[in-house]
């Protein structure tokens, strides 16, 4: 009995060993240290379950039989890319004014769980999204319960309008089906609103507070500048996320806006298109964060030229705004604001965001500093600085593949080679 006893513990032990423990090599040619700029050549990256357990020189075989090579010896690594502002749930085309009338939200649930797995595919294994109808909070929950497959999401739900502003929902319905939208729906008009549209967020499960500022260029409104909140009413919204330890942004494009948003106690200013040199300065006293969207308004400069794109209230403001944002990151830059990478993917086809680094770059900012926007800065804002952003045991496992040296070559991060998230291979090509 004994014997049998132990035999049969063993078998388990053994069992268990065998069957819970199958980790990755990844045989590196080159891994990019984001923090130094410096190349690692030859390394072993051993993963186990979702974490980098261990960085090894050389390639180092694995260890039992069970244990899983991957060949990335003529390969550029780094940490999974992140991107501060995407809309994951939708796609700009010239039927998206429509569909909020006949999209049911199954049917935006679909599309966005496609959108997801174009965006991690594309090397953003964490996105920041900066408002939907509220299925990007199904979506978040659905990527993390592994049935769909996406990018970590960290999200604001409905994003933070006043009415008839940027992102009041009913914009541009007739006036039976616009209503009175109030803060449950994300629409304020008073600092009590605002208190109780960040709390709505926080009950419906969003991670991070999302307002617009001031107009913008794709709703049905006149004005893609003017300011839309009273500085009480953000100060009122910033206060109450930080009771919920929540991440606060603000769409802005018009000076004035950008302004109340910095002095209300906002972190992340998104567009920042006509920003003055003054509040750049403001920027750098309030220790905001510039998420320039570059790709988005080059973007909707180009499909203004499409006749029938977009709606024609909306034609002029795409003209006007969108080849601006890239000189005054370029400017707001120079001067020394701090930049956190966005790229407002939506706005344009998702799984285009790492075109955004060769804008940066082409604005001035050295490809370096680029990547460690997209890594380091936009882990530390999400409060994941030692969870995400770099290549280091214990961090987790959210690991790119490129083929070129990114700093002689920016634009190879437009062809990402391998994905790796939370420990799990998605492309290896
Ligand atoms: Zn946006």
């Amino acid at each position: 009995m004994k014997i049998n006893t132990l035999l049969i513990t063993l078998a388990i032990g053994l069992q268990s060993m065998i069957g819970f423990s199958q980790d990755y090599y990844l045989h590196c040619g080159s891994i990019l240290d984001v923090q130094t700029g410096k190349e690692i050549k030859n390394a072993t990256i051993v993963v186990s379950k979702n974490k980098i357990t261990k960085i090894s020189d050389g390639f180092v075989a694995k260890s039992n039989a069970n244990d899983i090579e991957v060949d990335l010896k003529n390969k550029f690594i780094l940490p999974g890319l992140i991107d501060l502002h995407v809309h994951i749930e939708s796609e700009q085309n010239p039927k998206s004014y429509a569909s909020k009338y006949t999209n049911n939200e199954a049917d935006v649930a679909f599309e966005a769980a496609r959108f997801a797995e174009i965006t991690l595919l594309s090397g953003f294994t964490t996105v920041r999204d900066l408002g939907g109808t509220g299925v990007n909070i199904a979506l978040r929950n659905a990527i993390n319960k592994g049935i769909a497959k996406g990018p970590r999401i960290y999200t604001a739900g409905k994003s933070i309008a006043s009415t008839g502003g940027h992102a009041d929902p009913t914009n541009g319905s007739n006036r039976k089906l616009m209503g009175d939208p109030g803060p449950h729906e994300g629409v304020v008009n008073s600092p009590e609103d605002g208190v109780k549209a960040v709390r709505e967020r926080y009950k419906e499960g969003a991670d991070v507070i999302k307002i617009t500022a001031t107009g913008g260029v794709l709703s049905v409104a006149k004005s893609g500048k003017n300011p839309q909140f009273s500085i009480e009413e953000i100060k009122a919204i910033t206060t109450t996320a930080k009771d919920y330890n929540m991440l606060t942004a603000a769409h802005a494009h018009g000076d004035e806006g950008m302004q109340r948003a910095i002095l209300g106690g906002i972190k992340t200013i998104e567009h920042g298109t006509f920003m003055s040199e003054e509040t750049m300065e403001l920027m750098k006293k309030y220790d905001a964060y510039l998420v320039p969207t570059i790709t988005a308004g080059k973007e909707v400069a180009l499909k203004a030229e499409v006749e029938g794109f977009y709606p024609d209230i909306v034609v002029p403001k795409a003209k006007e705004v969108g080849p601006q944002i890239q000189s005054t990151f370029a400017k707001a830059y120079k001067k020394g604001v701090k930049i956190a990478f966005g790229t407002d993917a939506g706005v344009y086809d998702h799984g285009k965001n790492g075109k955004e680094f060769g804008y940066m770059v082409e604005a001035g900012m050295p490809a370096l500093a680029a990547i460690q926007s997209a890594t380091l800065t936009n882990a530390m804002l999400l409060g994941v600085s030692n969870e995400i952003g770099q290549i280091k045991p214990a961090f987790f496992a959210d690991i790119i593949a490129v083929d070129e040296n990114p700093l002689n070559n920016i634009k190879t991060l437009e062809q990402i080679q391998f994905v790796m998230k939370n420990g799990v291979i998605y492309k290896n090509l």
